[in-house]
Parts: structure tokens; sequence; C-alpha cells
């Protein structure tokens, strides 16, 4: 899995996608650049998101804010005080960790240890077997149950409280080891604030410190009477945006999974107070299904429930995708309450509260929010799709199966050869295409290496123009996946692709 991952993150350079920041001064951590076919990747899913959202909920709008906000946005928003990442240091190996996740890591280790029992048992007693009966009389299930429960109550107070000793006493505890160093030499637990700031205007001065938006949805709540009002937005409605957001993350690592800048795809759903769990409820079904209509295969995809909520949420739960490193955060719903718009009036003076015609009174929204790391989506869609085959001939490919509507390129045009007039014909048919289809033209190499070279980005099919198309009008369409030809009409070229193409 290990060697799959780099691989990944090699072929990702080779061909395109993404590249090192600023590589010619050796990178920058943590910061990655999309390359031509990456970009074309991103957009793809970026479209695909928004189109779901605004095109397919008639309540739903767009707005695009700014990524600079008053500051007093990120005191009301509670990021000043608590957007802390309690950080651990291995004394011996000198590697900083994130304690809570250390610990979460532990918990997930013991709720392998009962899969594992439940396992044991399913086999032993075959078709006698009973779960639910198994693990309520079991002793040692129950032992380990009993552990998780407590750990998570522990890590619940201690994350509530802020309680630093408590969070260090739990990774004594739990006898947690670093994986890298295999011992137990712990540092005290220390908070970090993950925001970036710098200044406005020219003087370096306290006042005029502002900071980098962590988070996107603080430009729609500060927004949400302007579109309310401007949009004739009636409750339930909901407020979308995609934008970056910058984070200082200690430990940034895994690739584009943590970044320190990276984009959001948020959406902020505005309701009725106690109607939350029926929306929440609402939106993790419609998000999960989103993701399993890209088709990269239902079973990588779970939910993950809090049990730690954060400082703003009343429920909480991730999508988890299973990436290369296993399975982890790929999109956050949250039932926020009315816990930012509430805390907006306080600091602003000014009312946020919205009119409900029906109900004849005034009221502060509950707010229910799905968001997902559009670079976490790309990296579950290149991770999933990067395939290494050995093919019957006993040489070897790599393709990217990225699904038809979101590869960079839809279609690679080929003429056979260089000569006899082929190009003049290629040309013609990709003018005929090239504003319904983003096309890829090559005419160097022999064909079955421009095969290869398509494969390695992912297109999902080649049209090659040859002799035969001088004659007849036809040409072959050759599929990535099945790397199987067929001869086809030019008159048919455009319908066909664009029916394979779209959602
Ligand atoms: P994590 O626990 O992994 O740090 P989070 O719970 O802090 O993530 P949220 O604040 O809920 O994340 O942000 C919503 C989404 O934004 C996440 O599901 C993730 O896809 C994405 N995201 C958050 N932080 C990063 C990051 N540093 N790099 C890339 N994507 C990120």
């Amino acid at each position: 899995e290990d060697n799959l991952f780099k691989n990944v993150i090699a072929h990702a350079k080779e061909y395109g996608f993404i590249f090192p920041s600023s590589e010619i001064y050796d990178g920058l951590s943590a910061v990655y650049d999309y390359g031509q076919n990456g970009a074309e990747l991103k957009n793809n899913l970026k479209e695909y998101w928004w189109k779901f959202m605004t095109l397919l909920h008639d309540n739903i709008v767009g707005i695009d804010a700014a990524i600079f906000m008053h500051p007093t946005t990120w005191k009301a928003s509670g990021h000043v005080d608590a957007f802390n990442d309690p950080m651990i240091d291995n004394k011996d190996s000198k590697k900083r960790y994130r304690a809570d996740v250390l610990i979460e890591d532990a918990i997930a280790k013991m709720e392998d240890k009962i899969n594992k029992e439940v396992e044991k048992a399913e086999k032993r007693f075959g078709d006698a077997f009973n779960k639910e009966t198994f693990i309520t009389t079991n002793a040692r299930v129950l032992e380990y149950q009993k552990k998780i429960d407590e750990t998570n109550a522990r890590l619940k107070d201690a994350m509530g409280n802020g309680d630093m000793a408590a969070m260090k006493q739990l990774v004594i505890d739990l006898e947690i080891a670093d994986p890298i160093s295999g011992t137990k030499n712990w540092t005290d637990v220390r908070q970090f604030n993950l925001m970036f700031s710098t200044e406005i205007g020219s003087l370096a001065e306290e006042a005029n410190k502002i900071y980098l938006r962590p988070e996107t949805a603080q430009g729609i709540f500060v927004n949400f009477l302007n579109v309310q009002k401007t949009g004739r937005m009636k409750i339930p409605f909901g407020i979308a945006q995609i934008g970056k957001a910058f984070r200082n993350e200690i430990v940034a690592r895994q690739f584009i999974f943590r970044m320190r800048e990276f984009e959001q795809m948020e959406m902020q759903f505005f309701i009725k107070p106690g109607e939350e769990m029926k929306w929440y409820e609402y939106w993790k079904a419609k998000r999960m299904k989103w993701h399993q209509t890209l088709g990269l295969g239902n079973e990588n995809y779970r939910f993950h429930d809090h049990l730690n909520l954060a400082h703003y949420a009343n429920a909480a739960c991730d999508i988890q995708f299973n990436f290369p490193m296993g399975f982890k955060e790929l999109e956050g719903i949250h039932s926020r309450t009315d816990f930012d718009l509430k805390n907006h009036e306080k600091y602003s003076g000014k009312k946020l509260q919205y009119f409900d015609s029906e109900e004849n009174q005034s009221y502060i929204p509950y707010v229910v929010e799905t968001s997902v790391g559009l670079d976490r989506l790309f990296l579950s869609v290149l991770s999933k799709s990067y395939q290494e085959e050995k093919l019957e001939d006993g040489s070897e490919r790599v393709v990217l199966r990225i699904p038809a509507p979101l590869a960079p390129h839809k279609v690679a045009i080929l003429p056979l050869i260089k000569r006899d007039g082929l190009p003049e014909k290629a040309e013609a048919i990709m003018n005929d295409l090239k504003y319904d289809l983003r096309c890829f033209y090559e005419e160097k190499d022999a064909i079955g290496k421009r095969y290869r070279r398509q494969d390695a980005i992912g297109t999902p099919y080649c049209i090659t123009i040859d002799h035969q198309t001088l004659e007849d009008d036809t040409v072959t369409i050759r599929d990535r996946d099945t790397m199987k030809q067929e001869r086809v009409k030019i008159a048919d070229v455009k319908a066909k692709l664009i029916d394979a193409c779209s959602i």
C-alpha cells in the first residue's frame, strides 16, 4: 500500500497532475501546484459539485466571498480562541503529532480487536453464529468495549475543557508508542493556533492584523442576510461556495491530504430551529449518494460519527474514504446550530434574523453544513483510478481509470501516420469536436506508445484516423478500460462520445 501511494505521487508529477510548490527552490512543505492535467480534473470536480448543489436544488445558490475578512469574524467564530490543535512531541524521534489523532488511532486499534474476535467466532460457530448475542456476552469484547467507551469519554472531556494535562495522561494510560522510535518518551501536550496572519495596509501594527480564512463557511454566515434578502430566499435554503482556505497544519504530511493551502467546497443550509436532526440525516444521505455516483466503488466510503464535537456543533460525522493510507476523512457534515449567526450578531451588533412569514415570527436560523475538501476529493479519484496492469502479451501499462465525465481530456485525436493527408483529416474531426469535448491532439511516435500516454493521463477514448478513414469516413474509437477498438462513422462520433462522457 505504501509503495502504491509512492507510485501514485510519482505518477501525478510525471504526467502533469501535481507538482511540489516552487520546486526549483526544493519545494514548500505541504503546498502543491496543480499542473495542466490536474487543473482540468480539479475543475471538473468543482463543476460536478457546483452543478449538483445549485442546479439540482432550486433552494441553493452559490457565492464567492473574499479570503480576507474583518478580524472580528474570527473572534466571533471562535477560531481565535479555540482553533487549536493539541500537539505532542516524542523526545527520541523528535517527531510531532496531534495528540487527539494518536488517541483516536489507539481507539481504532481496540475496535479492530473487537472485529477480530467477531471474525474468529464467526469461523468457529459457522451458521450458528449470532453477532448480537456474541458481542453482548463475550467477556473479551465487553472489556474492549468498556475501555473504548471510557477512553472516548475522557477524550471528549479533555478536548471540551482544553485540558492538555488530561490529554497527556491519556497518551500515557493508553501506552501509546511513537511509530518511528517505538518509545513512550513524550513531551507535554501544547496547543497551536492554526490560523495564518498578516497585516493589512502599510503599518505592521497589531491593530492591522488580519487572518487568512481557515474555512470558507464564515464568508457565507456574514452574507446570510444579504443573500436571503436580495435572493428572496425562504427557509429552508442553502448557500454554496468553493474557495481556498489556509491552515498552518503542524503535522503536514500525506501529499495533498493535509495541506497548508487547500480548497473547500462548502454548503450551509439554513433551517428552522428544531429541524436540525431531520436535515442532518437528509444531507448525510444525500452527500454519501453523491460520492457513490462518482463510481469509485461504494465499499470505499463509510460514515464516522464524531463523539468529540467541535465547539460549534451538536451533531457531526465524516464521510471517510479508503485512501492509500486507509480510511480517512473526506467530507464533514455538521449540525452547527445557531452558533455562528448568534455570535456574529453579538460581535457585530447587527440583527441576523430571518422573518418567517408562515410562523409570523423572527428567529436566528439553525445551520447544517456539508464541507468537502476539493484536494482530498481529487486524491480519492486519483488514487482509486491509478492501476498498474499486466497485459496478456506480458507487457505492463499504467492506466488512470478516471470516470469519463471527470477525465482531463475526453478524447485523443490520433492520425495513424504523419502523412498521406491523415493529419489534415484528423484536424477536421477535431475542429468538429473541440467545442463539446476537450480533445488532445498527438501525431508523434508509434500509435501504441500514444495509446499508453493517453492511458496514463486517463483519457477515456482515442480516435485513430487511418487510410480507411479517407475511403469510407469511418474512424476507430479505442476504449481506455477494455483497450477494444470499434469502427464508427465519423458522423456518429460526436453524439456517441458526448453520451459516454456526460454524468
Ligand atoms: P482533519 O480532522 O483531517 O484535520 P477537519 O475535521 O479539521 O479535518 P474540517 O474543518 O471539517 O476538517 O474541514 C472540512 C473538510 O476540509 C475536511 O473534510 C477536509 O476534506 C478538508 N480539509 C481540512 N483541512 C485540510 C487540509 N489541511 N488539507 C486539505 N484538506 C483539508
